[in-house]
This record gives structure tokens, C-alpha cells and sequence, in this order.
């Protein structure tokens, strides 16, 4: 589609498309200068709320239909056909709105593997640099792999629940190693994990770089806007089409780049709107073809993800109920007044982050201990008690893809991460639930006298628990990849995240993963974003570290 400049309303330097994890550090480091003008454009609303402030209210978050894009995958048949729930942030802050705070980068080798296939300065030794940058955190000042007077609080959960000490005696006593810090460049083994938490509030990047930058005359964000499509002249990209609640219909220019920020999903969904993507894609649904680029969309993966959850009648375990009630009274009154207590923690203190096989270079396998009750239906909130491991495939061989429906832009994303596809991705749940349940049924956890719900005693085949996983598998939301950066006909954006074959045209977020980390994905992104602005601004980057690496 070709357009003129005339028909914008309103002109900025720099589009951002998304204020989510990487929108907001963009956002922040562009307007920097004040010569920039910066607009940001986000679909969702302000994130100030304390089902998003409150780090035990991650939950009601996560389920809040305010909050999130209410997203799911088309039929799965691996899975028996089921359709999995994918929350995503619709909000200001994105899915770090409403994200389970835990702060991980995940193996070094992760990021080598990436430059390696051709994406120059994106190994580990050039990354940690802008980990650095991004990071406050004084409980591990001491260490090179931490840094303190970056915008992101980070720190360990105060008083963990006094049932991690026994997930962390089993994980001992199966002869793992014991991790203080999970984020130096080959973390291996089990312990009490660091979250994006600060005096006892969520950190996203929405409260550390955007609203601290939102004063500046030169940044705009426009809330509760949509982005439907961005507009080209030939090959050059020159402006967005947005539509407000009212539904009416404008067109932003930009003089210097739009920078798509959507996230792993709608990312790719906002290029194949604007007509970027597989030709034969775009034709079938009515999308005139700007740019054919077969990639967008393709590559998606997650971690996928199951569980063992035990009940029990001792009330050691995080909940609501009738015998934690004068607790949990306590409890919130800690918080009201010292911003502490368990209502600043995101719940999930403790985890082991191993390798699930003798012969692998590095962990593949996350083990997730939740001190409180797996609830039988969907509720944010654990009712009566228990814990439960879930246990974390972190290099799935799946890949799925995104794809439009129709030819309307505001019109939910296709998702179909083929989820269970590959056998070896479900094979590698079952070994980790077996780990997990030689966990949750030693005898660390004896006292507490707690019965596994499921699987379930009588599922003890692999064939049962094949079954098992394919009935129970979800993702621990993930995301990534379905903009690829790399220089193959099916990647999306080149080193410097600039869409292929089209000028002034960026893709910065989750969605450009060579591959997902293994680790929970949040500060990766942030890291993204960081050297993303600097290399739109020019910037050098900063020396590699290649002594920690
Ligand atoms: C429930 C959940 C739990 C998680 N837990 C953790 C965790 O504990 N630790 C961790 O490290 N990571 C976690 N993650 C992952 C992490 O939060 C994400 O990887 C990260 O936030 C992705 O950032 P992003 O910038 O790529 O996308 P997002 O943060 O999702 O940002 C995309 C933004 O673009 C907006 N947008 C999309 N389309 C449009 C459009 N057409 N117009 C305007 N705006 C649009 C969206 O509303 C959103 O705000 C979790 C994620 C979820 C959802």
C-alpha cells in the first residue's frame, strides 16, 4: 500500500508500537534527547492498579480480562485438541504488568549460539553489559554479574515460605548442586530465586523507564490505541494507521523509524496487517502485499510446561482458608503497612534449574516449586492447601506459527504454537515430571503428609504419563522467535533489528529471538531494547566482558 505524508494528522521522529516490556525502555532511551519526538502507542490502559502493583496479586493479574488480550492457541491435536490459554499484557507495561517477576537471563551459551549463526554483538560477553545497565541490585553488589543504579529493582524474596527448605533438602539430597545466583553466566542447580520486586512492589518497565520519562515535552503515549497497520511509500515506512475507542480512524507520520514493539504475537500480526509477510499468505486473506517475507509469523515456540500437585491439611502452604484466615489477616496488614510479608512475594521462591540429561552442555530443565495449592479449576487466588512442582521443557523442538484470519486488523491473531508436536519435547516433560515427583514425595516434605492429586498414584507407565502431559501441558508464556532475527530466507530482521528488505523499519521485542532463552524471558527482552535504542541512536556499544563470559 502506498501513502503521503500528507495524510498524517501528526508527525514524530520515532513510532514505538507497544508500550510493553522492550515499548517502554524504547519509549524512555529515545526521548532521552530532547531533539527526538517520540510516540508511543499502546492498545491496552494505565497499569496502575494493585492487582499489578501488589506482587501476590499476580494471579488476579494474569486473569483479569482489563489486563490481558484473553488470547488462546487454535486446536492443539498433540494435546488432544484443547486450545491453550495464552495471557498477554493488554496494558501499559505489557506482559511485565503482569508477569510472574522472576528475574532470569538464563545460560550464556544461549546468547553465543545466537552471534554464532550470524547475529554479530549478541553474545553473552556483549549482552552482559546492558544486563548490567539495566539492573539495581544491591544483595549482589559484590558480584561482576550485578550491578546497582540501573533503573529495574531486583531482590530475593525476604522470608520464603518454610516449604521451599524442603524442596531445597530434597533437590540436595538427589545430589544437585546448590545456586546462589541464578543469573551468572552458567547458573546450574537449585535455590531461592531473585524477582523483579522492589520494596515490595512489581518492577516493570512501565514504573522504571517510561512513567519516570513521561514528564519530558517530547514523548506522547497515546494510551488505549490501537496500531492497525504501518504505512510505506514503496519500500520505506513513513507512518502507522491507529484507531482510539471512539473507532475513528487516523494516520501518525514518522521521520525517522517505527519501531513495532508488540510482543512474540503481535508483532508478526501487525506486519501482516500492513502487508509484510508470505505473499501467497497475504493474497489468500485479502492483505495487498507490500513486502514478501515469508518469516513473519513463523518460528513461534514457548517453553511448554506440567505439573504434580499434592493437597494437604497442614496450612504451612500459602492460601486462603479457614485455618490460615487469622494468618492471612496478619498478612495483609503487613503489607498495608510495611509493604512486606508474603504479599510481596510473587509466590515462587524457590526452583531448580538443571540438566535433565547427563550429556547436555547446559540446563534444560527448570523445576518450579509453588508453596501453596494448585487449584483444581482456574482461580487466581490458592484455596485450602498443598504445593506442587511444575516442571519447564526449556529447549522445545516445536515451532508453530502466527497467521491472520481475515483482512481485518483488529481482528485476534491465529496462534498455533503446535504445541507437543515434536515427541521429544513431551518426552522431555515426562522426565522432568518424574524428577519432580521423586521431589515432591521425599521425604523432606514427610511431615506435611500431603496426597498427590495428580498425576495421581495410579499414573506410573510412561505411556500414563505421556497421557498425562498431553492433557495437562500449557505454557509458562514464553514466547518468541516469529520475527527471527538472522540472515536466512525465513528470518524476519537483520543484527540490527531492521526488517529486511524495507527502510526505517524495526522490529524490537520477544518476537526477534534467534531462540528463546531457556529462562524466564523478561530481562532478555529489557536487554533487547537497551542495545536496540542504542544502536537506533548511533550509540557505540559498550565494550564486550569477555572475562565473564
Ligand atoms: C503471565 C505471564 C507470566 C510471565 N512470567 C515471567 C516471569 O516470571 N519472568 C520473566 O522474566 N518473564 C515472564 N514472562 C514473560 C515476559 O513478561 C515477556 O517475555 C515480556 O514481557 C515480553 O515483552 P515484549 O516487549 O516482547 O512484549 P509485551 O510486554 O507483551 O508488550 C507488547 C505490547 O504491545 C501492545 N500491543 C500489541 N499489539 C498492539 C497494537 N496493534 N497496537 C497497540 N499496542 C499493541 C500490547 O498491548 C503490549 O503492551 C511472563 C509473561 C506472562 C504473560
Amino acid at each position: 500500500m502506498t501513502e503521503t505524508t500528507q495524510a498524517f494528522q501528526q508527525s514524530f521522529d520515532f513510532i514505538i508500537v507497544g508500550a510493553g516490556t522492550a515499548g517502554c525502555v524504547l519509549a524512555a532511551r529515545l526521548s532521552e534527547n530532547p531533539m527526538h519526538t517520540v510516540c508511543l502507542i499502546e492498545a491496552g490502559g494505565s497499569e496502575k492498579h494493585p492487582f499489578i502493583s501488589i506482587p501476590a496479586a499476580v494471579g488476579c493479574a494474569i486473569m483479569s480480562k482489563k489486563f490481558s488480550w484473553g488470547l488462546k492457541t487454535v486446536s492443539q491435536p498433540a494435546l488432544n485438541n484443547r486450545e491453550i490459554p495464552l495471557p498477554r499484557g493488554r496494558v501499559i507495561g505489557g506482559s511485565g504488568s503482569i508477569n510472574g517477576m522472576a528475574y532470569y537471563r538464563g545460560d550464556g551459551k544461549d546468547y553465543d549460539d545466537w552471534a554464532t549463526e550470524g547475529n554479530t554483538g549478541w553474545d553473552y560477553a556483549h549482552l552482559l553489559p546492558y544486563f548490567l545497565r539495566s539492573e539495581h541490585n544491591p544483595e549482589l553488589a559484590n558480584s561482576p554479574y550485578h550491578y546497582t543504579g540501573g533503573p529495574m529493582g531486583v531482590s530475593f524474596i525476604p522470608k520464603p515460605n518454610k516449604l521451599c527448605k524442603s524442596f531445597n533438602a530434597a533437590m540436595e539430597d538427589l545430589g544437585f548442586p546448590y545456586c546462589n545466583d541464578f543469573n551468572t553466566a552458567h547458573p546450574n542447580g537449585y535455590g531461592y530465586r531473585q524477582g523483579s520486586i522492589w520494596k515490595g512492589k512489581r518492577v516493570s518497565t512501565a514504573s522504571t523507564y517510561l512513567r519516570p520519562a513521561m514528564n519530558r515535552k517530547n514523548l506522547t503515549v497515546m494510551s488505549s490505541t490501537s496500531t492497525r497497520r504501518v504505512l510505506f511509500e514503496g519500500t520505506k515506512a513513513t507512518g502507522i494507521e491507529i484507531q482510539g475507542q471512539d473507532g475513528a480512524i487516523h494516520r501518525l507520520g514518522a521521520g525517522k523509524e517505527i519501531i513495532v514493539s508488540g510482543g512474540a504475537y503481535h508483532s508478526p500480526h501487525i506486519l501482516l496487517n500492513s502487508g509484510v509477510g508470505d505473499s501467497e499468505h497475504l493474497n489468500a486473506v485479502g492483505v495487498p502485499v507490500v513486502h514478501h517475507l515469508p518469516g513473519v509469523g513463523k518460528n513461534l515456540h514457548d517453553h511448554p510446561s506440567t505439573y504434580t500437585a499434592l493437597d494437604m491439611k497442614d496450612s504451612t502452604s500459602y492460601a486462603i482458608s479457614w485455618k490460615a484466615l487469622p494468618r492471612d489477616i496478619v498478612q495483609l496488614l503487613q503489607y498495608a503497612l510495611f509493604r512486606g510479608g508474603p504479599m510481596a512475594s510473587n509466590l515462587f521462591e524457590t526452583n531448580a534449574y538443571i540438566k535433565s540429561q547427563p550429556d547436555s552442555d547446559r540446563p534444560d530443565m527448570q523445576l518450579v516449586f509453588q508453596p501453596a495449592r494448585r487449584n483444581i479449576k482456574p482461580f487466581p487466588i490458592p484455596i485450602n492447601h498443598g504445593y506442587a512442582v511444575a516442571t519447564v521443557c526449556l529447549y522445545p523442538k516445536s515451532r508453530g506459527t502466527v497467521t491472520l484470519v481475515n483482512n481485518d486488523p483488529l481482528a485476534a491473531p491465529l496462534i498455533d504454537l503446535a504445541l507437543g508436536k515434536e515427541q521429544e519435547d513431551i518426552d522431555a516433560l515426562v522426565r522432568g515430571l518424574k524428577l519432580a515427583r521423586q521431589v515432591t514425595l521425599h521425604n523432606s516434605f514427610g511431615k506435611y503428609q500431603a496426597d498427590e492429586r495428580v498425576p495421581g498414584s495410579t499414573i506410573q507407565s510412561d505411556a500414563e504419563l505421556d497421557a498425562y502431559v498431553r492433557e495437562t501441558l500449557i505454557t509458562v508464556h514464553h514466547p518468541g522467535s516469529s520475527c527471527r532475527m538472522g540472515n536466512s530466507d525465513s528470518d524476519v530482521v537483520n543484527h540490527e533489528l531492521k526488517v529486511h528488505g524495507l527502510e526505517n523499519l524495526r522490529v524490537i521485542d520477544a518476537s526477534i529471538y534467534p531462540r528463546v532463552p531457556a529462562a524466564n524471558t523478561n530481562a532478555s527482552v529489557v536487554v533487547i531494547a537497551e542495545k536496540g535504542a542504542d544502536m537506533i541512536l548511533g550509540k557505540a556499544a559498550p565494550d564486550p566482558l569477555t572475562e565473564l563470559a
